[in-house]
């Protein structure tokens, strides 16, 4: 069952008027500013487009179903990668995360891809590139990783959280492979009732994570020892790993 026009319509009334006070440690406050419907080829949602008085950036929210009120519902936390979600590079691979979250979204009765416009976890475009830059004139990866440095991963959660309670869901199932994302969550009031793995199917592009060992610095090499950054919040765990492997990942 999806989204009334009626539920549309009474959301989008009450988020004119919305405004909190001093929620999370920034006073972050967000508002739903338009919903409308999206056919996908990984099924039928829900997109909101959200406003928030903090960091000026258009976050949005990939809604499959009616989630108003609902309990236990599959969330997705996503970090905009323009190289890999758009482009298809393969120096990340956000894209395969993407595409399996929505995937299995897209085949549940509800379930939730907040789509965070954070390029690289807030770095932001221009810094990625340079990291990119740096290595590809063969930088050890310290300038990289300086120019990767400055995440705040902090605000982007209770940016994601404010957006949970703008789509009045009551209680989430996290999917991660990331246990620290759920506390993060926890902290700014979300209820997470539980974790779904998200298991990346094994294919050419991401073939050097089933091959490779997660280094001291928590990057990973692949088998030609060509650094790939991190981009996503999550470390993949691709089918065919090893226990070991994905404790591993864990780990680091
Ligand atoms: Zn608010
Ligand atoms: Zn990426």
């Amino acid at each position: 069952m999806s989204l009334t026009h009626m539920q549309i319509k009474e959301l989008l009334d009450e988020n004119l008027k919305h405004e909190c006070e001093g929620f999370g440690p920034d006073k972050v406050c967000v508002r739903i500013a338009a919903i409308g419907e999206l056919p996908s080829r990984f099924g039928d949602f829900h997109i909101f487009a959200f406003y928030n008085n903090w960091d000026g950036k258009e976050h949005a929210a990939i809604v499959r179903g009616d989630v108003t009120g609902a309990e236990n519902v599959p969330v997705r936390v996503h970090s905009e990668c323009l190289t890999g979600d758009a482009i298809g590079s393969l120096r990340c691979d956000c894209r395969d995360q993407l595409e399996t979250a929505l995937k299995e979204i897209g085949q549940m009765d509800k379930g939730i891809l907040l789509y965070m416009r954070q390029e690289g976890r807030g770095i932001g475009l221009i810094n990625k590139i340079r990291a990119y830059g740096l290595q590809d004139h063969g930088y050890d990866t310290v300038e990289a990783n300086l120019a990767l440095g400055f995440r705040d991963d902090e605000r982007e959660y209770s940016v994601a959280a404010h957006m949970l309670f703008s789509l009045k869901v009551k209680s989430i199932q996290l999917m991660t492979n990331n246990p620290r994302k759920i506390e993060n969550l926890t902290q700014h009031g979300v209820v997470v009732n539980g974790r779904i793995p998200v298991i990346i199917p094994p294919n050419p592009h991401n073939e050097f994570y089933l091959r490779t060992k997660a280094e001291k610095s928590g990057h990973m090499l692949d088998s030609f020892g060509k650094l790939h950054l991190q981009e996503q919040g999550d470390r993949p765990v691709i089918d065919g790993m090893t226990p070991e492997q994905v404790t591993q990942l864990e780990q680091n």
